[in-house]
């Protein structure tokens, strides 16, 4: 157990038993951090549903409004074209972030829902045809679900499923068998939201572009933990949401080889996805802009650039092995609590610790821990299929981000404790 637990916050002295990775200073950057839950001083351990902001999000969306906020790519005046600019250059960040070729391989959408049904309108209208089958994976979120079956339905195509074992891996042998000649998109999770497993997407690419099916990975979970690098992946597209990354809500944005883009068909229509409109005919604009109709959420766009620049300063490998430390010390502390089972022993893992106590319903677990000031994630966690794969109505979830710690871990196990007490 880690001593003085109260108040990483007050402590300047406490850092990290990680090397290098200053958490006391990265957890200053987080106001919210400070609040304190029915008296009891927060702990948040929720940051797979959303992640909390540093101030320099805030600061940067409210600078962009206070100095900068007018549309863009319409206006020949002074603010239009800052803004236009604070815009694109968030695109280029984007690019940066996931080492795309070209920041206009970059859209910008709502968040990672919004991109896997752009995928599903355009590419899916164009390549999935009566009898194709599209291959997910045992452990998707429902948005790497739903997007795909109504596709499927619609076009008489087939929804095929890579089965998992026990410790909520996927069984890559099941997978290679299921890709086929029918195979028009594999569409997998980078990390599960619910099991932490970190999915071999680089062999997984190899494996789909050997039988010519390209790849669609969901990076909802992962980029905010991982470095990600869409051309070492060699993915085809590739999904993230500013807020499970320090950024704001409703912004995210999709990432497609250029050859895809190309090829597909607009998402939706309206102002600046075209060239010329007529009655008759309208001419598209190339992409990322054929696929932004409208004028899209350009603070969302910047706060979304202001967070990366966060999670670049804060070094993303040293954040790695920071949160590593959390998740090791979390998931052995938990095992050794009596009646608890871990659901998500994958050996490769990202800090996510789902778990189930007994007969307890996660529900009363959750309640429980709230009123000692702890925020966890219980219920179904949009995968109602993985709850059936291992045969639960829902698990309780704590999850972690750059600024949780030992600390916080302990503060979980004395919450489950009284939990425990309640329930005796
Ligand atoms: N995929 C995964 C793995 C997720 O965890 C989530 C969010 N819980 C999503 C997709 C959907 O992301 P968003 O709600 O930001 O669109």
């Amino acid at each position: 157990m880690v001593k003085n637990h109260p108040q990483m916050m007050n402590n300047p002295h406490v850092t990290s038993p990680v090397g290098g990775f200053d958490v006391w200073r990265v957890r200053q950057e987080f106001p919210i951090l400070k609040e304190t839950v029915y008296g009891k001083p927060l702990v948040y351990l929720d940051s797979a549903a959303t992640s909390q902001k540093p101030q320099r999000v805030m600061d940067a969306m409210s600078h962009f409004f206070l100095r900068e906020n007018a549309n863009v790519h319409r206006g020949v005046h002074y603010l239009s074209e800052r803004a236009t600019e604070a815009y694109e250059n968030a695109r280029v960040k984007v690019a940066r972030f996931l080492n795309a070729k070209h920041a206009n391989e970059i859209i910008f959408v709502r968040g990672t829902t919004e991109a896997v049904n752009l995928v599903a309108a355009t590419f899916g209208k164009a390549q999935v045809g009566p009898g194709d089958e599209v291959l997910i994976t045992a452990m998707e979120h429902h948005s790497n679900i739903v997007p795909w079956q109504m596709l499927c339905q619609e076009k008489g195509a087939h929804l095929r499923v890579t089965p998992i074992n026990d410790a909520g891996e996927l069984i890559l042998s099941e997978m290679e068998r299921l890709i086929g000649p029918k195979t028009k998109l594999v569409a997998v999770t980078h990390i599960s939201n619910v099991l932490g497993t970190i999915n071999p997407i680089q062999e997984i690419v190899k494996m789909a572009h050997a039988k010519g099916a390209p790849v669609f990975v969901d990076g909802a979970q992962a980029a905010p933990h991982l470095p990600i690098d869409v051309q070492a992946l060699d993915c085809d597209f590739y999904a993230i949401s500013g807020h499970k990354m320090y950024g704001p809500t409703g912004i995210g944005t999709l990432y497609g080889k250029r050859e895809w883009l190309d090829a597909m068909p607009p998402y939706q229509g309206g102002g600046d996805m075209i060239l010329s409109v007529s009655f008759e005919k309208t001419v598209y604009n190339k992409p990322p802009n054929k696929f932004e109709a409208g004028t899209p959420n350009m603070a969302g766009a910047v706060g979304m650039a202001a967070a990366i620049d966060f999670v670049m300063d804060v070094e993303h490998h040293s954040l790695v092995t920071h949160e590593h430390d959390v998740l090791a010390y979390g998931m052995a502390a938990l095992s050794t609590f009596p009646g608890l089972r871990l659901i998500g022993t994958a050996s490769a893992k990202s800090g996510v610790i789902s778990f189930v106590l007994d007969d307890i319903h996660p529900h009363d677990i959750g309640t429980i821990l709230d009123r000692e000031g702890i925020a966890i994630r219980t219920g179904h966690h949009c995968a109602q299929p993985l709850m059936n794969r291992f045969g639960l109505p829902a698990t309780a979830r704590a999850s972690l981000a750059c600024y949780n710690t030992r600390h916080d871990i302990d503060a979980l196990m004395a919450g489950l404790a009284k939990v425990r007490e309640v329930f005796r």
